[in-house]
């Protein structure tokens, strides 16, 4: 590297900082670069670039959003404490106390390591929000960092290094980008991440919108037309692109609806800016006058943004050319704080620290809540994960203050929401002066009203339907602590009673004798263990007297019901789901093939045990006469180590090598073929019925999602009995 070459990246940094903030502070920046210089030194990246290169990238990242010089100057020092001899110290005495904080808290934010266990997650996470909590620049800095890291992330050579980061990408800093409000961040993160992680997908999404383009953007280009012209006849003076989505948001939007992309409706959509809120709303006007719309897939956001501040209208219409569009329609304002999120908002409110005071990042505090209250790292993440990923709804108290939860959040998640004490004293709800089910899931603008008994506490049915973090782990951890104290009481009785039938009596100085054979630490956990049936009442009884039982050789009949127990033990499968009765013979529905993961029903057959069907399968119909028969049951989470058969229809064109095709793809998504039947053939296509071997319906999802990307695949559809 030359001195030259150092020298043009550090006036293309000052230059792009001056054109939006001429009154910037060039001197700082400039000692920063040289600070970063000198301690990075000779330090190589993984592509053999200087180091410094990549804190200069990271810098400029956030120049390119007009961020304030503080942040620039903390984005170039980033890594100097932590990878070079620089201190704190230093840091604090060349650049002043703002930066010197700023600067920790992103080495702070770097030594956190996700991909460890669990356990160790669940308290990253909270150093993670700890940190950001106190000046949410940090967050800024460190997802500019990933972002460049992320960029560069081929240059690892260790394909499993590169996966753990992007996984990490993924899980944290995307949803986290989002939540602060910046789409495009999060738009690049995820598509970078999904190239690693998927690379299959990827590949074949981009070459199906490389195709789709071709063919499409003469209507594209039409369609902008059209729309200019209709806005530009009533004298609204607006600006119309075509955009292209993300091949990570056409994934997801597979995943999630379950259906393949086959026209350009799916990969385009319009977006319309203008210069006013009223603007926004005749443009609107114009557009719905001129084209059908469909209803449900309407949303206004100016009048009610989303938690992250976003603001827009979104309608889907039958567009010209007959064809399904999408559009958006925002001001310009609304468009920098859509792109950029905290970023813009930064613009508007320069020098102040944006804090967890701040009432937009709220949930900072609340997620901080719930860390300090979830009883496991596992039941805090599956809830922040919840949190983040679901659209919101809007609701109201009977006074009117607005309250924002999840799609889906119910009664119950509404009054938690509230506050605790409302939660857990909730007995009823009246949803716009109605009564409702508690299990009633919220609407946009429903007024709730919570109806309140001070003898009442949460119920375990609750765990069931609530979604939101906070009521889920309030009602677990009320949950926990009743049944904790119903086992230790029932634990204690079954040792009572098994020494009356020795003719012994109970002392707890006795059970304190034996607490180190059983490794508890207290009287009360014996008795909990022996209430929850963890250790047998028998063992306890042998530990207190083992005299007793010295002699005893085991009856004929013990042996007898011994050996039939460790027959019976040895014949019994253990089935991942929850809801059964104990002992009751199982088998899965062939008309639906039921995987895990997806909800599900029993129905009990007289003497031929539970057979169980997917909640919408068809052939239910057929029992609603007798709802006795019915059981609800549901899988236990994470049931991975298992292989279901999932059952799907294809209709391939009748060409060479599609069949192979087929086999290749449902290889690359790590399944198995166990069955294949052709059913139909015609000159052009035929079609066949497939049976894979999946661990759950995400895995089978996936597959299926793979195929409807092949060329040759016409249609992939999941396969049931009488739904053809
Ligand atoms: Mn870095």
């Amino acid at each position: 590297m030359s001195e030259s070459a150092n020298q043009d990246i550090a006036q293309d940094l000052l230059k792009k900082i001056g054109s939006y903030d001429p009154d910037f502070d060039k001197d700082a920046v400039s000692r920063a670069i040289e600070f970063a210089v000198k301690y990075h030194g000779k330090q190589k990246r993984h592509s053999g670039d200087p180091y410094y290169y990549h804190p200069l990238a990271v810098a400029s990242i956030l120049a390119d959003m007009k961020l304030d010089g503080r942040t620039i100057i903390t984005a170039i020092l980033h890594d100097t404490v932590e990878d070079t001899t620089a201190t704190l110290a230093d840091i604090t005495s060349q650049f002043g106390e703002e930066i010197s904080r700023l600067v920790d808290g992103v080495t702070k934010l770097t030594k956190i390591e996700f991909q460890s266990n669990n356990e160790k997650q669940a308290e990253n996470y909270r150093k993670l929000l700890v940190a950001i909590s106190e000046d949410i620049r940090v967050l800024l800095v460190k997802l500019a960092d990933r972002l460049h890291n992320m960029r560069t992330l081929q240059h690892i050579k260790k394909p499993e290094k590169r996966r753990n980061i992007a996984h990490e990408t993924m899980e944290i800093y995307a949803p986290l980008a989002e939540r602060i409000g910046m789409q495009k961040i999060k738009d690049e993160l995820q598509n970078l991440a999904f190239n690693e992680l998927n690379p299959e997908a990827y590949k074949s999404i981009v070459s199906r919108l490389e195709y789709l383009r071709e063919s499409g953007t003469e209507v594209a280009d039409r369609t902008v037309a059209r729309l200019n012209e209709l806005l530009n006849n009533v004298d609204i003076n607006a600006k119309v692109f075509s955009r292209e989505k993300t091949p990570y948001s056409v994934w997801l939007k597979m995943q999630r609806k379950n259906m393949g992309f086959e026209q350009l409706s799916d990969i385009i959509a319009f977006r319309i800016i203008v210069n006013s809120n009223k603007e926004c709303y005749r443009a609107l006007g114009e557009i719905h006058a001129a084209f059908h719309m469909i209803p449900e897939n309407f949303k206004d956001y100016i009048s009610t943004p989303k938690n992250n501040g976003y603001q827009s209208i979104h309608t889907v219409v039958v567009g010209p050319e007959q064809r399904k569009i999408e559009i958006q329609i925002r001001t310009k304002e609304m468009h920098e704080i859509a792109e950029m999120g905290v970023a813009a908002h930064w613009l508007y409110k320069q020098g102040k620290p944006y804090t967890s005071d701040d009432r937009q990042y709220r949930w900072i505090r609340e997620l901080l809540y719930i860390i300090e209250h979830a009883s496991g790292p596992e039941e805090f993440l599956e809830n922040t994960k919840l949190e983040m990923y679901h659209d919101q709804v809007f609701c109201f108290t009977p006074h009117g203050d607005l309250i924002a939860l999840p799609r889906g959040a119910t009664p119950v998640d509404f009054a938690f929401a509230v506050h605790s004490e409302v939660g857990r004293s909730c007995v009823g709800a009246k949803i716009n002066s109605r009564i409702m089910p508690l299990r009633t899931q919220l609407k946009n603008g429903d007024q709730v009203e919570i109806i309140q008994s001070k003898s009442a506490h949460p119920s375990q049915a609750w765990e069931h339907f609530v979604i939101t973090a906070k009521a889920l782990s309030e009602i677990r951890r009320f949950l926990r602590t009743q049944k904790k104290s119903q086992y230790l009481k029932l634990g204690k009785e079954i040792i009572e009673k098994a020494l009356q039938s020795e003719n012994e009596e109970l002392h707890e100085k006795m059970i304190e004798a034996v607490l180190e054979k059983f490794g508890k630490k207290s009287v009360d956990d014996i008795y909990s263990a022996v209430g929850d049936g963890t250790i047998p009442r028998n063992e306890v009884v042998k530990a207190l007297f083992p005299e007793k039982f010295k002699n005893k050789k085991p009856s004929l009949l013990s042996r007898l019901t011994g050996m039939a127990k460790k027959g019976k033990k040895e014949e019994k499968i253990s089935v991942p789901i929850m809801g059964l009765i104990p002992g009751m013979a199982i088998h899965y529905a062939g008309c639906c093939h039921p995987l895990p993961g997806e909800r599900i029903i029993g129905i009990v057959n007289s003497g031929r045990g539970v057979t169980i069907h997917t909640s919408d399968c068809i052939e239910l119909e057929q029992y609603v006469e007798s709802p006795e028969r019915w059981i609800d049951l549901a899988w236990e989470k994470n049931v991975t180590e298992s292989v279901y058969v999932g059952r799907l229809k294809a209709v391939l064109t009748n060409k060479k090598g599609a069949l192979a095709a087929l086999a290749n793809t449902v290889a690359k998504g790590e399944a198995n073929i166990n069955n294949v039947r052709i059913v139909n053939r015609s000159s052009d296509f035929f079609e066949i019925i497939l049976d894979i071997e999946v661990h759950d319906i995400e895995h089978f999802n996936n597959v299926i999602n793979l195929l409807k990307a092949k060329k040759v695949i016409h249609s992939v559809t999941r396969y049931r009995e009488g739904n053809h």
